[in-house]
């Protein structure tokens, strides 16, 4: 592994009579077939059922539960803790090569073996049709895996310059104490890689997945003790969230917390480290990413469909639910008419319904019942009480009845300040506001200056000008930034990913320098 160089996972295509389709379609059945699955709390060795009094459902038809679990009380959270603390010492002694090998095992059985397990897991539990979830809990989770490596063989080779001395090395420590992660639903190699990412570094990591992914999480928690990952290195306990914070927050050996989720609970955690700030051993380091109000900007010169199929796909693709979805367009109002047109077309072409009819759906539900009430809040309520600003354009149907559904919605507004612009909405609703021609410039201040975030932002244009002033004027505006191309996608070492503003620290997971975030290096110098 000392010189091992990662290479993307190509993503499987699950084509009609494909063996990954009768793969997958294998798992789903066995998922079906053994019913309800209960999910434990893991504590070094040890897998601790309590009642089983929650539920994990399926978004897009939520009579079916998936799973049991239970939230870890303030005891086990503790217990949590201290089996990581126990674990740490002999794991972080381990050679970076022999932790590697891990992570690699880890890559090799989902490429293999558990890939059509967890992709069939990520389908059900977070409604992603099976594309969506191939390039997600496979493909992406196993680069972040490999890339680690890859990026750490770099990093070791590293050796300052030695002035005058006989020897100056640096090595690269994991840190004193335990890491917390703390995931999101929205993809499973997020919830995998904000886990396995400090624990490759030589931490030990209690993990907190959401409720509404635990399934697949469960399951690449699983892989990684597996591939051989000892027990303590990660501790999977579910748990609720102001609790879990509030337990980790308290205790002087807090590491770090390495987390993706909303604005509010990333605030919450900064709070609770800010109220025990002198009793920690080290200064914790927090790593966040909290979302975005991603934008679509197009020049008068843009090509009209490359703007209208990337963005459907940045806007609609998994119901919205990635945080780097398209939610603000802004489009020249002499191109609007076309482009609005086009638009309604594609969108009316799009099938949403059950991620399980594969091949044919596009989307399905949002996660579950409280974004169902956000998201309809904004698609169907909002356009209804502000019809002075806003017009429905199409979409904006929200039926719960079966699943979380809320029709690919457009909304049409005249204030390029409304709150629509404004707020993130993570579900698929995309608003727009067609700006004069001849205000290209004041248009691109209102895309830097409208929304709190700066996660990603996409322009279109065919003029190499603009498309150079744009990139100068919104520098600041997005932590990735696409030109002719969607906002959503980005892959493990080609676009490392994060955002700056209200989006987060912007520490850009998939990048070359992701990993010195959880590593604690340390400088040495010998005498002659
Ligand atoms: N990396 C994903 C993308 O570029 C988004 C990640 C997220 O939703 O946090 O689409």
């Amino acid at each position: 592994v000392k010189h091992y160089e990662a290479k993307n996972e190509p993503a499987l295509e699950y084509t009609q009579g494909s063996k990954e389709r009768k793969d997958v379609e294998a798992a789903l059945s066995k998922f079906a077939s053994d019913g309800t699955i209960k999910i434990p709390i893991c504590i070094g060795d040890r897998e601790i059922h309590l009642d089983g009094a929650k539920r994990q459902v399926a978004p897009f038809d939520h009579k079916r539960t998936l799973a049991t679990f239970d939230y870890a009380p303030p005891a086990l959270i503790q217990e949590a803790i201290d089996n990581c603390l126990e674990a740490r010492e002999r794991w972080e002694a381990t050679p970076w090569e022999e932790r590697a090998k891990v992570m690699l095992r880890a890559a090799d059985m989902l490429a293999g073996p558990m890939r059509a397990n967890i992709v069939a897991a990520t389908m059900l539990g977070q409604a992603k049709t099976v594309y969506q979830a191939e390039i997600d809990a496979a493909a992406e989770l196993i680069d972040f895996l490999r890339f680690n490596v890859g990026n750490m063989a770099k990093l070791a080779q590293y050796q300052p310059i030695s002035t005058k001395t006989a020897e100056n090395t640096m090595v690269y420590r994991g840190m004193e104490g335990f890491w917390a992660a703390v995931t999101p639903f929205n993809f499973t190699a997020i919830g995998g890689n904000l886990a396995a990412s400090p624990a490759f570094a030589g931490n030990s990591t209690v993990w907190k997945p959401t409720d509404s992914a635990l399934l697949s999480n469960y399951l690449a928690y699983k892989v990684l003790r597996e591939a051989g990952l000892p027990p303590g290195v990660v501790n999977f306990v579910p748990a609720d969230g102001p609790q879990f914070g509030a337990e980790i927050t308290k205790r002087p050996e807090l590491a770090g917390v390495n987390f993706t989720g909303s604005v509010p609970t990333f605030r919450s955690i900064w709070s609770g480290v800010a109220a025990n700030l002198a009793n920690y051993r080290t200064f914790p380091r927090l790593i966040g990413e909290c979302g975005g109000k991603n934008f679509h900007f197009v020049h008068p010169s843009a090509d009209l469909e490359q703007v209208a199929n990337s963005t459907i796909r940045s806007a609609y693709e998994y119901s919205g639910q990635k945080c780097s979805a398209c939610s603000r367009l802004y489009v020249p109002a002499s191109m609007w008419p076309k482009l609005r047109d086009r638009l309604l077309e594609l969108r009316a072409s799009l099938k949403f319904g059950s991620p399980l009819d594969i091949g044919s759906t596009f989307s399905s539900a949002v996660i579950d019942d409280k974004a169902f009430r956000r998201v309809s809040g904004y698609a169907s309520e909002l356009p209804k009480s502000d019809s002075a600003n806003l017009q429905l354009l199409g979409g904006g149907k929200c039926d719960d009845s079966v699943g979380y559904f809320v029709e690919p919605t457009i909304i049409e507004t005249r204030d390029p300040r409304h709150r629509i612009m404004q707020e993130e909405i993570f579900g698929p609703v995309l608003a727009v506001y067609a700006y004069p021609d001849n205000q290209v410039d004041e248009a691109l201040n209102l895309v830097d200056s409208t929304s709190p975030y700066a996660l990603t932002g996409a322009v279109f244009s065919t003029d190499e000008e603009f498309v150079k002033l744009a990139s100068r004027r919104l520098r600041q505006a997005t932590g990735n930034f696409y030109i002719n191309v969607q906002s959503t996608g980005s892959v493990v070492g080609q676009q490392p990913f994060g955002g700056a503003r209200q989006s987060g620290t912007n520490d850009k997971a998939g990048g070359p320098h992701y990993l010195l975030k959880f590593l604690s290096p340390m400088a040495i110098k010998r005498a002659t």
